[in-house]
């Protein structure tokens, strides 16, 4: 499933397609994706010029002349392909630019979205109203998540991956700052120390970017002919490696909560 890093190198593999481009043809194929697709969506980014493409936690924006944002959201499955040879069944909406490249978004499972509100609303789209600080910004800080998690009872895994705490983290990032950070997953939030919380912040961060400077070295691949975005493999510290030697040789756990799997280490992790 893309994460923010994913997500944030798609944006970044479409902004040279796409930026300053007008768009001579944005085609939606089916009604819906997870949502309905708004009914408008072709008509108002049809002919309109994009200005700048960027990214609100897993959500994908590009922006228009025209003052609209089109919003995208990867889902499960979700991807955008860059000057494909052919259109396939799963191609579900269709773009070309003024100077003839042709992207699709490409979704099997269809669990992602594509929307469009008007800039000035931005701030008011429902997914976006109560969601807590990006992860990478200078206001998610050490600080920040103690004041956060003052009265929180709940396991600091839990409290990282509520939208409303901090934007955009998923299941993979989260496991593998807690490691970093000495953390365990099912410490109570309102029991971890500010120096702590510091350390587990620089965690974040350092797992998100070197995510994403991973993805950088991918995006040759993206917009070759026929290129597709990867979700690129990363050498995980514990994700996917339950029964693995840990970097302090004691063996990677994996506990399930809720249909979701945690891997963690019971030595490095308190
Ligand atoms: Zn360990």
């Amino acid at each position: 499933m893309p994460e923010l890093p994913e997500v944030e190198t798609t944006v970044a593999g479409l902004r040279p397609v796409l930026e300053g481009q007008r768009l001579t043809m944005v085609e939606p194929r089916r009604a819906d994706l997870r949502w309905p697709i708004p009914v408008d969506l072709r008509q108002r980014m049809t002919g309109a010029v994009v200005t700048s493409l960027g990214r609100r936690a897993k959500y994908g924006l590009i922006e228009t002349d025209r003052g609209d944002v089109m919003i995208f959201h990867l889902g499960m499955s979700g991807r955008w392909r860059i000057d494909p040879e052919e259109i396939e069944k799963h191609d579900h909406l269709l773009v070309e630019t003024q100077s003839g490249r042709r992207l699709t978004l490409n979704d099997p499972r269809r669990f992602g979205a594509l929307d469009i509100v008007r800039r000035e609303n931005l701030g008011h789209y429902r997914p976006f109203v109560a969601m807590g600080p990006e992860p990478l910004g200078d206001d998610f800080t050490g600080g920040y998540l103690k004041a956060a998690t003052k009265d929180r009872k709940a396991p600091i895994k839990q409290i990282l991956l509520d939208q409303r705490t901090v934007a955009g983290l998923g299941n993979i990032y989260v496991c593998e700052a807690l490691h970093m950070a000495g953390i365990s997953p099912g410490r109570k939030g309102a029991a971890i120390s500010k120096p702590r919380y510091e350390r587990l912040v620089a965690a974040i961060k350092q797992v998100l970017i070197a995510a994403i400077a991973a993805g950088g070295s991918s995006l040759r691949d993206f917009v070759q002919p026929d290129g597709e975005l990867g979700y690129f493999s990363k050498d995980w510290r514990v994700y996917g490696r339950e029964g693995e030697a840990c970097e302090c040789g004691g063996p990677v756990l994996r506990r399930v909560d809720s249909g979701r799997s945690t891997f963690y280490c019971s030595h490095c992790q308190k």
